[in-house]
């Protein structure tokens, strides 16, 4: 037995256990010292109403002979493809409820869908990142090229038509920068991707946080996207399902390579590997779209919006640069006196009480920047700005 040697190329990702030990010693030896977290990458209000409501109802059915359920269709009942087809409807897409597939989040799918390309493909990826594009690819052995999302470029940047690639991520609004590409800089990605043959990876994870018609929140937005592009979606962050999983992925009808339907090849990776979401899942996710559950959860993510909105106007007050803030829940922050962004998260710890995330555990990009998020409560958010505004006036 030979084993994937790939696995010997990742890298051990420490970012999150180091900081986790930073914070315990600190506050071991300082007990008295109050410490707010705002390096939580995860949803902090609980579901709406409605989908509690949905998932209830759900349950019953299952009890009941006439109404239990077993086996799904493995891409996802319709009731749900058909909410998810009129939500798309309201921001100028349409589509064919075939064209969208249930799955249990976009991190799975995301990793899942390479077992549609060669492993020769070339991979282009942006650097600072969200680490699972870079750790699928290493697994699977393709050639991984990094493009360079900095100040310069406002950590968005465009395509290099020297730089030759087959599969290119897109993530917008951005995991960890908080950057959001407009729809005319997005049709410079499309354009390069159906030019050069590619396919564009496109995650919407963070597309609900998007307040205005200029940043895009879906990529079929854009003409000609669904010749070239898969989105991945979620309502994780949308609707608090990080615990209850929950997501789905377009792959359009257009996109035939080689002869090939990428739909179909899709369809038969999903029915072969796996087996749908769960039928009281997928009910609580309908109930998102309904006008109810649309009310509650715009509720939950103008909460969020609300301590964004804190942050980035502490760090303009104090004329610390930034990206985010603005349709994303992640404030990507320029470390002050162009700090290493390590050192930064010991100060910050240390002398101001707060936790975030160094930078720099997203790619060399992130050397000098850190990543503080909106999902802690108002309350410790505002307080958290002011002891920040204090200390750095
Ligand atoms: N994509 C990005 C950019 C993320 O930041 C995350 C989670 O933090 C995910 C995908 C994962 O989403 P899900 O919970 O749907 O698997």
């Amino acid at each position: 037995m030979n084993i994937n040697e790939n696995y010997k190329k990742l890298n051990e990702s420490y970012l999150f256990s180091t900081i986790a030990k930073k914070v315990a010693e600190f506050s071991s030896k300082n007990p008295d010292k109050e410490i707010i977290k705002l390096g939580i990458g995860d949803v902090t209000l609980p579901l709406a109403p409605a989908v509690i409501d949905a998932m209830h109802k759900a349950v019953d059915e299952m009890g009941k002979k006439e109404t239990f359920r077993g086996y799904g269709p493995e891409q996802g009942y319709d009731f749900l493809k058909s909410a998810i087809n009129d939500y798309y409807k309201t921001h100028g897409v349409t589509l064919d409820i075939n064209e969208i597939f249930i799955s249990d989040g976009a991190k799975s799918d995301v990793g899942n869908i390479l077992d549609l390309f060669s492993k020769d493909n070339t991979v282009l990826i942006p650097d600072p990142v969200y680490p699972v594009y870079v750790d699928t690819n290493t697994m699977a052995g393709r050639k991984i090229v990094y493009i360079d999302a900095n100040e310069e470029n406002g950590f968005l940047p465009l395509p290099d038509e020297a730089v030759k690639a087959d599969i290119i991520y897109i993530c917008s609004p951005n995991n960890p920068t908080g950057a959001a590409y407009t729809k005319e800089q997005l049709g410079k990605w499309v354009e390069y991707a159906n030019k050069n043959n590619a396919i564009i990876l496109y995650d919407a994870a963070y597309e609900c946080f998007i307040d205005d018609d200029v940043h895009p929140r879906s990529i079929y937005e854009i003409e000609g996207a669904k010749k070239c592009a898969i989105e991945f979606c979620s309502f994780s962050k949308m609707a608090g399902f990080t615990g209850t999983r929950c997501g789905y992925t377009v792959v359009p009808f257009d996109l035939v390579f080689d002869g090939m339907s990428l739909n179909k090849m899709w369809i038969r990776r999903q029915t072969t590997k796996f087996n749908g979401v769960a039928y009281i899942v997928q009910r609580g996710a309908a109930a998102v779209f309904t006008e109810e559950g649309q009310k509650q959860i715009h509720e939950n993510l103008d909460y969020y919006k609300r301590n964004a909105k804190i942050i980035g106007d502490t760090l303009d007050k104090l004329n610390i640069k930034y990206t985010g803030g603005k349709n994303s829940p992640y404030i990507w922050l320029k470390c002050p006196n162009n700090m290493n962004s390590w050192d930064f998260f010991d100060l910050l710890l240390t002398k101001v009480g707060i936790v975030g995330t160094p930078g720099a555990g997203f790619g060399k990009n992130g050397d000098n920047w850190f990543r503080l998020t909106s999902f802690n409560t108002l309350e410790n958010t505002q307080k958290a700005m002011d002891k920040f505004y204090q200390f750095f006036k």
